[in-house]
């Protein structure tokens, strides 16, 4: 599980952290967990990023480290209101130690209140980050509305099942609208944070940010911890700023078990891993 998941514990994320750093990578960290219909256990999920964001801070590692928090983690299935007031705690311990937050985007049933909490989020953190997702239908028209200056917008293929009204349903018309929406961040003024594996999407981001005028610096690449380590390094050395998505925490299970499902060949990984307690 250690090639996926940072491991359980807050030094454990910041270990991980630190030698991802030292490599000349960024890092965003996922305290796993989700879905989460109990006040208590979403109360223990905004304690669990404020005592990492804590520990970053003195390690000095928040000028590179972020974190993404998932709204159904801190309550959003049981009031959207909660989730906002509790993702505002983890923002303004973010805020204190001079990083940034990024609300992750989960199934389409929870798109328009991620945004509305992102917005109302926003109007007190400018830097706060949302992510859409380019198997969406709507979503081209969400990335124009979204790409104003400040706005950092991470956009990602997505990762959920859902219903062809709301998705495309072929992987070719994903990648066709996962370009589109990049075009259409890119044209903008904000920030755009490319979370993607795939090595065509990552030429043609390339070629698109440089018909666009884009430096880098100007937008960002993010891939998940584990996954093409050294395309991660090569970006880098190239001058890109790359962000490293690292989950960590006892919620692991369900996480391992997403990676595996993408791409089988992973299980030989897992395996082994198991064997030696790795
Ligand atoms: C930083 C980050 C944040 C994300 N946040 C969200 C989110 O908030 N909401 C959400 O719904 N989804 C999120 N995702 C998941 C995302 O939506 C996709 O499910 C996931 O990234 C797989 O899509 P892909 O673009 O890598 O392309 P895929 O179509 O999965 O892969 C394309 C190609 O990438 C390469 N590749 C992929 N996986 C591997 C691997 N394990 N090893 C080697 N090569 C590989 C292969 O060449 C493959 O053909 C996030 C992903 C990343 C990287």
């Amino acid at each position: 599980m250690r090639r996926f998941v940072a491991g359980e514990s807050t030094a454990e994320a910041v270990e991980v952290t630190r030698r991802l750093v030292s490599a000349g990578l960024t890092v965003t960290l996922d305290y796993l967990g989700e879905d989460t219909t109990d006040a208590r256990q979403a109360e223990q999920t905004v304690r669990a990023y404020v005592e990492l964001l804590d520990a970053l801070y003195d390690h000095g590692l928040a000028e590179r480290a972020e974190v993404s928090v998932k709204l159904t983690a801190v309550g959003q299935l049981l009031d959207e209101q909660l989730a906002r007031d509790n993702a505002a705690r983890i923002c303004a311990a973010a805020d204190r130690h001079g990083t940034t937050v990024t609300l992750d985007m989960e199934d389409h049933t929870t798109t328009d209140s991620t945004l509305r909490v992102l917005a109302s989020l926003r109007s007190t953190w400018p830097w706060v980050g949302g992510v859409l997702q380019a198997y969406l239908r709507r979503t081209l028209a969400d990335c124009h509305r979204l790409a104003s200056a400040g706005s950092r917008i991470r956009l990602c293929k997505g990762a959920y099942a859902e219903p062809p009204e709301v998705s495309y349903d072929s992987a070719h018309q994903v990648d066709l609208s996962y370009v589109r929406c990049a075009n259409a961040l890119l044209s903008g003024d904000g920030f755009p944070m490319f979370a993607t594996h795939d090595p065509r999407l990552v030429r043609i981001i390339g070629e698109r940010s440089g018909f666009y005028g884009r430096k880098p610096g100007s937008f960002e690449y993010q891939m998940l911890y584990g996954i093409r380590p050294d395309a991660q390094l090569r970006l880098a050395q190239l001058g890109h700023t790359v962000r490293v998505y690292v989950p960590y925490g006892g919620e692991w299970y369900g996480y391992l078990m997403r990676r595996l499902a993408e791409r089988p060949s992973n299980t030989a990984f897992f395996v082994r891993s198991l064997l030696t307690r790795g």
